[in-house]
């Protein structure tokens, strides 16, 4: 770990001196994807120039190279997550597929009629809508715990719908639309007082914080590499090997079997079981090396900077005039989601992009949630640790200049 220079850290990320309508970029939307550093992207090319082949099948010597590279890689994310075992630790395409897995598969097995899945209010589309297929397909109840005005789960409320008849509580620990930090730990204990098993959608998690999947005694917990500075359509599922076990496969094909005959076929040891066909292989070894890219900057700079970032964007924001904050939790990471009276977020939005401003505008994947507050959405900005106090400064500028020229 290094001392945190924030200027040479920029400098690792190519699309940093890049401009956008002829204007140097300022990057707020690392919440959507963040950039990746050269050290990813080097990673990548070397690996396709030098280092390329299917794994896990060949016997030659590239075969076994590329298989090395990639099994090094999950051992990367085992130990970066504190996982047990490598068998815990799943390649999917992201958090999508991570939750679509486990709905599906621990779904079909252990959801029945009459059953009920809990989540909260404040869950992206992708931690609802995979739960709603498998309540629909097995006649179980979906819960779900509401939010208060500040944009935190009101914690009585989700454990007055915590009973026996919950089989899963899926949540998100970092919401993508407001920021708000949940105590997934305390949600966890609590569900497991029941033996309810409890999923964490990561996703906005992983870039900002160490996550310690012991510590939290999370069942599963899955992130997408593209948020974590690494590559896209690379993600991760942890779960717990006795919950694993005991799941069908997702998908069937190759790589995930130990033999096939028409009559029966027997599938392969985790994590293999629920990794069929050829994985994305560059991807794989991409987010290896963004996690050591990780490692090498240090959570706990990486949390300190986002954190003086996040003071600052809040104080300056909060001084242009008929400026809302939507998400005023105590526990916040990197994100600021915001709105102007009387101007709307997508002109907003469009102004800003003029500028060299990257903003999200809209639902964020988050209806419900925008629901709640009665709004069709918000302007989010959102950090990583290589944004500075000069990209907040710039947005704030933006944002006087857009409402001059939109009221
Ligand atoms: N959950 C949260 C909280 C997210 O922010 C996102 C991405 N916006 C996802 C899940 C889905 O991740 P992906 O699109 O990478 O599968």
């Amino acid at each position: 770990q290094q001392a945190f220079d924030i200027e040479k850290i920029r400098k690792d990320f190519p699309l940093l001196e890049q401009e956008m309508n002829g204007k140097p970029i300022i990057f707020l939307d690392s919440a959507a994807s963040s950039q990746k550093p050269a050290q990813v992207i080097d990673r990548l090319n070397d690996y396709y120039r030098t280092g390329h082949a299917n794994v896990h099948r060949g016997v030659y010597q590239l075969s076994q190279e590329a298989t090395t590279a990639f099994e090094e890689a999950r051992e990367l994310v085992r130990q970066f997550i504190n996982a047990p075992s490598e068998k815990e630790v799943i390649f999917v395409r992201g958090c999508t597929e991570g939750i679509n897995l486990v709905a599906s598969s621990y779904g079909r097995k252990f959801i029945n009629q009459g059953d009920a899945v809990l989540i909260t209010a404040m869950e992206h589309h992708s931690n609802i809508v995979p739960w709603q297929m498998i309540c629909e397909e097995r006649g179980a109840e979906l819960r779900v715990a509401p939010v208060n005005d500040a944009g935190e789960i009101d914690l009585d409320a989700l454990y007055e719908l915590l009973d026996e008849r919950v089989k899963i509580v899926s949540l998100v620990h970092v919401s993508n639309a407001l920021g708000t930090v949940n105590p997934v730990k305390a949600i966890i204990d609590r569900a497991h007082e029941l033996n309810i098993p409890v999923l964490v959608d990561g996703a906005q998690a992983i870039p900002h914080t160490q996550v310690d999947v012991q510590a939290l005694d999370a069942d599963f917990y899955t992130f997408s590499g593209h948020k974590m500075f690494g590559p896209t359509g690379i993600g991760v599922l942890y779960g717990k090997e006795e919950w694993l076990e005991q799941m069908p496969p997702y998908h069937g094909g190759g790589e995930m079997i130990k033999t096939v005959t028409f009559e029966k076929t027997t599938y392969n040891e985790l994590p293999h079981k629920f990794e069929a066909g050829t994985p994305d292989i560059s991807g794989v070894i991409g987010l290896g090396e963004a996690v050591r890219y990780i490692q090498s900057i240090g959570y706990e700079n990486i949390s300190r900077h986002e954190h003086e970032l996040l003071v600052y964007a809040t104080e300056q924001l909060e001084q242009i005039e008929g400026l809302r904050i939507i998400g005023t939790a105590k526990e916040k990471a990197s994100v600021v989601s915001f709105l102007v009276d009387g101007v709307h977020p997508y002109d907003l939005g469009a102004i800003l992009d003029k500028l060299g401003i990257a903003v999200r505008t809209g639902h964020h994947c988050t209806q419900p949630l925008m629901a709640r507050y009665e709004i069709p959405g918000t302007v989010r900005a959102s950090f990583a640790f290589y944004n500075n106090k000069a990209d907040i400064d710039a947005l704030v500028a933006g944002i006087n200049r857009a409402v001059l020229m939109l009221k």
